[in-house]
Formats: C-alpha cells, structure tokens, sequence
C-alpha cells in the first residue's frame, strides 16, 4: 500500500505544469528597436503594451519623460525622436514594467492603476494587493 507521502507526490506529479508554475514570476517581453537616421524605432510595442495590459499612449509618455525626448506612435511601433540602443529600451521598459504593472506582492501582471485622492494605487486582480506608486 502507499504511504500518505507517496499518495501526494504522486498527485504533485499528476498536476498540469500551469499549478506547478503558479509562483513564477511575470516574464517581461523583450523589445527590438533599430536606428534609423535620427531616430529609433522599438518593434512590437503595441504587442508589449497589450501584453502588459496598458494603454501605449501612457507607456510612451514614460519613455518620453525617461529619456527626455519626443517620442510617437506610428502603427505599432514607437518612435523616439533620439538614437537609442536596443538594451537600454528593453532596460527602462522592464523598470516600467516593475514599477507601474507587475503586484509587488504576488509578481502577477494582472494589475491595474487607480487613482485615489491624487496618489495612484497599483491594484492587484490576483491577490488584492493596493500599492502606491510614487
Ligand atoms: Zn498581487
């Protein structure tokens, strides 16, 4: 007969690979961007931002705020009005994504930001969380 410990890893063995998985963290995209002439244009930012679940005119306001430059939407590209490399967008986007999308609490992305009284509140879908965001 099994002994209880052989019964649940048994059962542990039987759970799909998503349960096992549950305490993973949120993978960020990872974004291409090239440079052309004087400007730089990051690829498949409008898949980022729906991945990240916000709306690309806020992530691009970010950008422009971060790197001190104009920056605009053109299809589903962004354009930064400077030359960039790849590595240092895919760096500032991962810091936006940390701070502005993914629960500090439960590292789920399934969050969403409130504004209360003027101070923003990432709020999580997942585990409930509230955070400010400063
Ligand atoms: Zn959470």
């Amino acid at each position: 007969m099994d002994s209880y410990d052989d019964l649940l890893n048994k059962a542990y063995a039987e759970l799909p690979d998503k349960a096992k998985s549950h305490d993973e963290r949120f993978e960020i995209p990872v974004l291409d961007s090239i440079q052309q002439g004087t400007k730089t244009i990051v690829k498949n930012f409008a898949s980022f931002c729906e991945k990240i679940r916000r709306e690309p005119q806020y992530v691009a306001k970010f950008m422009s705020r971060e790197f001190a430059v104009p920056t605009s939407l053109e299809g589903s590209s962004l354009i930064l009005h400077s030359k960039f490399n790849t590595k240092i967008i895919n760096e500032k986007l991962q810091k936006y994504v940390k701070k502005y999308v993914v629960c500090p609490e439960c590292f789920k992305p399934d969050t969403k930001i409130l504004e209360q009284d003027r101070i923003k509140l990432l709020v999580c879908g997942a585990c409930g969380a509230r955070t400010s965001i400063r």
